[in-house]
């Protein structure tokens, strides 16, 4: 509208300046007719100043109008840059969520690892106790299971200390032993084997090789010593013994020649029945053996025999006797064998005399 104005104002004004030149000439041309041409003019000049207002006018307002259309776009564009800062914002803002999204997800996969991990611990466990409960009842049958075989634990030249650690050994396993005591000096324990349920017999009082086998009449009056001291101090009135060195020995024969034959055949005849062994752990051997080597000595009975004979040293100095204890009651307890004591009814195990 306003270019279109612009042009009609221009145009006008083309044709009033044309006019003026005309006017001009005319003037020149006649000179007598000044004054009509004067009042034409000045009209002319009021409608050319009016039609330059209405062009300023006109000029004015479309200024404005595209005043307030830049405006119109300033804000537009201010608009559109919050739009896009808000957008850049939103944009940043899911940004941290996918990244805290991917540490959820990556938390959630740790925390499925570790479950299935715990799961299996579980099944582990649960497969080792099912191990233990399967050991446990194959422990059990066997030892429900009447096999008849039997081991006689049986520890010689108590009781000491070591009686003691011994004791409570057996009943940490509850089975039971017997006890051939001798004079050690410490016979408050002899008590002390009885009471815990263990069998006490008769070794020897003195111990003392060249006494006792001197001759028949030594050898007797050492059995009743030791005897009488047993009773006294236990109320036990054995006759069970063994015979020191065992009635194999050949020590004897330094002192009395043939000895050990008419012991054993005296001893049948007195009703004082003699037990020998047919296993040994060793522990009494002359030079040291290691656990190990005793260990694999007392096993050895279970190869051979059904009535396993062990002999065994309390004394004081056999400090390793109850340390490896466990380990053979363990493994007889495996084989099969009830752990008995020695009574005079008990089948005797005796060895080839040698003197
Ligand atoms: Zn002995």
């Amino acid at each position: 509208m306003g270019l279109k104005i612009k042009a009609l104002v221009a145009h006008v004004q083309g044709w009033l300046v044309r006019m003026w030149k005309k006017l001009a000439r005319t003037k020149t041309n006649h000179p007598n007719k000044t004054g009509a041409s004067t009042s034409l003019t000045s009209g002319l000049v009021v409608l050319c100043l009016l039609l330059t207002a209405i062009s300023i006018s006109q000029y004015v307002y479309t200024n404005d109008r595209v005043n307030q259309a830049i405006q119109s776009a300033d804000q537009l564009f201010e608009e559109l840059n919050e739009a896009k800062e808000q957008l850049a914002e939103r944009g940043r803002e899911l940004d941290e969520a996918t990244i805290q999204l991917k540490k959820d997800e990556e938390l959630l996969q740790e925390m499925e690892a570790l479950k299935e991990k715990s799961e299996t611990d579980d099944m582990e466990i649960e497969a080792l106790k099912l191990q233990v409960e399967e050991q446990a009842k194959k422990i059990a049958r066997m030892q429900a299971i009447p096999t008849g075989k039997k081991v006689y634990l049986t520890f010689d030249d108590g009781p000491s200390v070591n009686t003691l650690a011994i004791l409570d050994v057996l009943a940490h396993y509850n089975v039971k032993a017997t006890f051939f005591v001798i004079n050690t000096g410490k016979t408050e324990y002899m008590k002390k084997i009885v009471d815990s349920g263990n069998a006490i017999a008769l070794h020897t009082h003195s111990h003392n090789y060249e006494a006792i086998y001197a001759n028949e009449e030594a050898f007797w009056a050492d059995w009743q010593a030791i005897h009488d001291l047993v009773l006294a101090q236990t109320g036990v009135d054995t006759r069970v013994f063994r015979f020191p060195g065992g009635s194999s020995n050949r020590i004897s024969a330094q002192y009395n020649e043939g000895i050990m034959t008419r012991l054993t055949e005296q001893a049948a005849q007195k009703g004082r029945p003699y037990f020998d062994w047919n296993t040994t752990n060793g522990d009494a051997e002359s030079k040291a053996l290691s656990p190990a080597e005793m260990i694999y000595r007392a096993k050895l009975g279970a190869q051979k025999f059904d009535s396993v004979m062990l002999l065994m040293h309390d004394s004081a100095a056999k400090t390793i006797t109850p340390q490896i204890l466990p380990e053979i009651i363990e493994y007889y307890q495996s084989e099969g064998y009830a752990f008995c004591v020695i009574d005079e009814h008990t089948p005797p195990v005796h060895q080839t005399v040698k003197n």
